[in-house]
């Protein structure tokens, strides 16, 4: 039996008209701004901050990852389905995708077989034209720093050498990744090292998700640090004039997106940053927005829990004074094999050896989640090639741990198959949450910020600082940035700065090698490891096997 594809899945449905959709979050459909029949925009007014406070927050994270993805943005759909099934009104909050995967390896990022969002291909795609917004906004920036380079009057006196600020663009092409621009003589710029970003990993992306209002998005843009004069002054992009011009290109991606799920509930898309260098969560107003219209918001954070959920909790919900009420944790038995040592081509046979071996990886999960005061409910994303016996045995030691874990069947059944797990988050929600706790206070000093964060998260010993990372440290205290957030940039494929140490590694050393500033998001990045902004396409690029016909029918997108 060939099972059908997520574009064949998603095509054979009939979208419902979207202000049907809003209706069931009691939207007046004049407040909508249709683009077409099945995407709208929803103005700002429409958050509620005591419907913020009241409602119920889902957060779906995960175990530390395989390269395929083990399922979180597919099992936050289908939980969403489930709960509206046995009968809670719920709205699934999440990103919107990069094309870079989507024509690179990934794929797309709106779910999976019977948990989808849809339009599927519209979302993929150009979608409401957020990501575009965000690149224009960007690269007017870049353009403003060069042209005052370049001017002999109305100079700021940059040094070409330290500027920091990227171009970026929507696509993954390596060849950008370093360049040399304003060749051509004097009319044609100042000729600088320079290069390109993929789009969500831009500080516009991340300032737009940490943004509350457009006056805050304004205030946030024109504190990004640029880099420094001649005679070492720092130089912030308010200096530029450029905050007000920004925010117009920005003033519609502002507003969050609604679409809907396979099953005709809503859901909310909106911002896209990366999760290892940035805070790898949907917008801040989205959040808001998810809760201010129904009683049960579910969201997304990227990666696994060390990197997506740490930084939705000590950042985001920090800075927004959200309270997560239950956190999922999406675990699958290939995961828990790969941790137990299995080689990729051994992910597919069950092998309750290497299974048990590698629940050390979520038990360090499930911990680290009760650190913020928060309960987990274990999402086992089954997939057919799980053993009875294999998922029998996560169950066990989970309910060990006081933890309860269920089987969600959402990508073959949709919201029949995940009525177990949401009966277990709403039982958290409604019995065992309490107020979360961030792991530390944003006030106190960078270093310790950072060793919280690796000792307590990680399982570190110790961490070590580079010369860089110690100058860069001395670069954060002169221009007053100590008491901003840290958003580590560290691989996802290990508790560890080291991919290769899968399960549960003990007793070792991270190494920060550098720290950047991104003070109009409010954070500083430490560096853990060559991390990359700019991706490459693979040998074979999904983009082959794409087809459009004559009447626009996609097919091959996934
Ligand atoms: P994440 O959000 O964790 O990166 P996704 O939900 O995007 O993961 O899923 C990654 C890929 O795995 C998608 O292509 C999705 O269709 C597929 N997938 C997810 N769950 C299952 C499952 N239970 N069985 C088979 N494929 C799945
Ligand atoms: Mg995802």
């Amino acid at each position: 039996m060939r099972y059908l594809t997520d574009i064949e899945i998603a095509q054979a449905k009939n979208p419902l008209h979207i202000k049907n959709i809003a209706e069931k979050l009691g939207i007046d459909e004049d407040d909508l701004e249709m683009y077409g029949k099945h995407k709208a925009k929803l103005p700002l007014f429409l958050i509620d901050d005591e419907k913020v406070a009241q409602n119920n927050l889902v957060l779906v994270t995960a175990l530390t990852p395989t390269p395929a993805g083990e399922g979180k943005t597919t099992v936050s759909i289908g939980l969403t389905e489930g709960l509206n099934k046995i009968g809670k009104q719920a709205v699934v909050v999440l990103r919107e995708p990069s094309l870079g995967p989507v024509f690179g390896m990934k794929g797309g990022a709106a779910g999976g077989g019977y948990s989808q969002v849809i339009p599927m291909e519209e979302i993929n795609l150009h979608f409401t034209g957020d990501f575009n917004a965000v690149e224009k906004a960007n690269n007017l920036l870049a353009a403003l720093i060069d042209n005052n380079i370049q001017n002999k009057t109305n100079n700021l006196n940059i040094d070409p050498r330290t500027v920091l600020w990227k171009r970026v663009m929507d696509m993954n092409d390596r060849s950008l990744r370093e360049i040399i621009i304003g060749l051509g003589g004097t009319a044609n710029g100042v000729p600088r090292q320079d290069g390109f970003n993929i789009t969500p990993a831009s500080e516009v992306m991340a300032i737009l998700c940490m943004s509350t209002d457009l006056d805050n998005l304004k205030e946030r843009l024109g504190n990004i640090f640029i880099g420094f004069t001649f005679d070492n002054k720092p130089v912030f992009a308010k200096d530029l004039k450029a905050e007000n011009a920004m925010a117009i290109l920005l003033k519609e991606a502002i507003k969050p997106n609604l679409v809907q799920t396979l099953e005709g509930n809503p859901a909310i898309l909106h911002g896209g940053p990366f999760a290892n260098i940035a805070q790898g969560t949907n917008t801040i107003i989205a959040t808001k927005m998810g809760l201010s219209l129904a009683n049960y918001a579910v969201t997304e954070a990227g990666f696994g829990a060390d990197l997506g959920a740490e930084k939705f909790l000590n950042i985001k919900s920090t800075f927004a004074k959200l309270n997560p009420k239950c956190v999922v944790l999406v675990a699958t038995i290939r995961a828990l094999r790969h941790h137990g040592g299995a080689k990729s081509e051994e992910y597919n046979t069950p092998n309750l050896e290497r299974v048990s071996e590698g629940f050390k990886n979520l038990e360090k999960h499930i911990e680290n989640v009760r650190k913020f005061h928060v309960e987990p409910v274990v999402a086992i994303n089954s997939f057919i090639s799980d053993s009875d016996e294999e998922v029998a045995f996560v169950i066990e030691k989970c309910a060990k741990l006081g933890v309860k874990a269920v089987v969600s069947e959402g990508w073959a059944k949709g919201g029949e198959g995940t009525k177990k797990l949401a009966a277990a988050v709403v039982d958290v929600v409604e019995n065992k949450a309490t107020q979360y706790k961030p792991l530390y206070d944003w006030k106190s000093p960078i270093k310790q910020k950072i060793e919280t964060i690796a000792k307590e998260m990680y399982g570190a010993k110790t961490v070590e600082y580079s010369k860089q990372a110690q100058i860069d440290l001395r670069r954060i205290d002169r221009l007053g940035f100590n008491d901003f957030a840290v958003c580590m940039a560290k691989t996802q494929k290990s508790f560890s700065d080291n991919e290769f140490l899968i399960g549960r590694p003990e007793g070792f050393t991270v190494t920060v090698r550098e720290i950047e500033i991104a003070a109009g998001a409010q954070f500083v990045i430490p560096i853990l490891g060559k991390m990359m902004r700019m991706p490459g396409l693979p040998v074979i690029p999904a983009s082959e096997n794409m087809t459009i016909d004559k009447n626009g029918v996609i097919s091959g997108l996934s």
